[in-house]
């Protein structure tokens, strides 16, 4: 028995997924004849209730795209130091729009309606890069599944829209944050231009993101998505796994909450243990103490058969998900109780 708890990403098609898998009728979805991949864009953006909708084979090339969408080249977007579309999707903002980001220090992954307003530079000042974008993230990975405060939101889009910027959210696991908060996917449709939700994190899909977002800017996202390689064929195969997590593999996204947080609370009865993260959704990060090294640790699990992962500056992370059984969580909380 392999506990592979590096990522959420890391799970298989559940049967009846695989079943829809086999079932989907499709079609070649760069002609957008892929029905399966059409209900797909459907479902989502009446659930989020927004104008449209776009599957990408990545969660990067959705955000990628959306970035794109929102801004030209020398412009600035704003987001937290720890965003994933600043960390992890290889400088592509840089890369795919010429633009630079402002980096804000925020807490645990989200930022502040004020940070954001003293981010923005002054449109008139022509010597500082233009701000057009602000980009959050919900739940928040480096920030250890951290869910933003709706209220927290809505000034943020308030601070847009006084100054005419744009407002992306990347939600890889913005299931998990509903769920958690027990909100509504509408309540993101109506703050946000664009959205991506990603269907391969807690959902349980092999692969595909969906970009949601308003007419005006998603006219040109099927554009950008084959400019950036992610005009795809058959796609219905995939789009029928993320239809079928939609409906079937929400609501248990609160089981991976609750074994996520009991792994929390045991971790810091460890005395190797220096600090756990606020444990909200299926993210753990925490810090060894001094006697410990990441690495030993790691290893240590390792021999006994279980992955986690380190994400630098001292942080080790534990994502739980849909593979992640009862038996193996008994397993590994008694690993963790008993490790020297
Ligand atoms: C995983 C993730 C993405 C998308 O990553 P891909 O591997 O490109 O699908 C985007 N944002 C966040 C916060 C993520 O955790």
């Amino acid at each position: 028995m392999i506990i592979d708890l590096r990522s959420d990403t890391v799970t298989k098609p559940t049967t009846g997924m695989l079943q829809a898998i086999l079932n989907a009728q499709t079609g070649d979805d760069v002609y957008k004849e892929d029905p399966t991949a059409n209900k797909l864009e459907q479902y989502l953006l009446e659930l989020f209730g927004m104008d449209d909708a776009l599957f990408f084979p990545t969660g990067s090339m959705a955000n990628q795209a959306a970035i794109k969408l929102h801004t030209q080249p020398g412009e600035q977007l704003i987001c937290d130091k720890w965003a994933h579309v600043y960390n992890y999707e290889g400088g592509g903002v840089s890369f795919n729009s010429g633009v630079s980001c402002k980096l804000i220090d925020g807490n645990n992954g989200m930022i502040t309606a004020a940070q954001v307003e003293e981010a923005i530079n002054p449109p008139d000042f022509y010597h500082s890069p233009l701000t057009s974008l602000v980009c959050i993230e919900n739940t928040t990975n480096k920030g250890g599944g951290a869910c933003y405060d709706m209220n927290e939101i809505k000034k943020i889009k308030a601070v847009c829209d006084t100054h005419g910027l744009g407002l992306h959210l990347d939600g890889a696991r913005l299931m998990n944050a509903i769920v958690a908060k027990n909100e509504e996917p509408k309540q993101y449709g109506q703050l946000f231009d664009t959205v991506s939700i990603c269907l391969s994190k807690g959902l349980g899909a092999p692969l595909g993101t969906v970009l949601l977002g308003k007419k005006e800017l998603m006219s040109n996202a099927i554009r950008i998505r084959k400019i950036l390689g992610g005009g795809m064929r058959q796609i219905g195969y995939m789009a029928a796994a993320g239809l079928y997590a939609l409906e079937h593999q929400v609501d248990r996204l609160e089981e991976d909450h609750v074994k996520a947080s009991d792994i929390a609370s045991v971790l810091m009865q460890q005395s190797y243990v220096e600090k756990v993260e606020p444990t909200e959704t299926n993210i753990v990060i925490f810090y060894l103490g001094q006697d410990l090294s990441e690495e030993k640790f790691i290893e240590g699990l390792l021999q006994k058969n279980i992955k986690i992962s380190s994400m630098g500056q001292g942080k080790l992370r534990i994502v739980t998900h849909l593979d992640y059984t009862d038996e193996m969580h008994q397993h590994f909380l008694n690993v963790l109780n008993t490790h020297q």
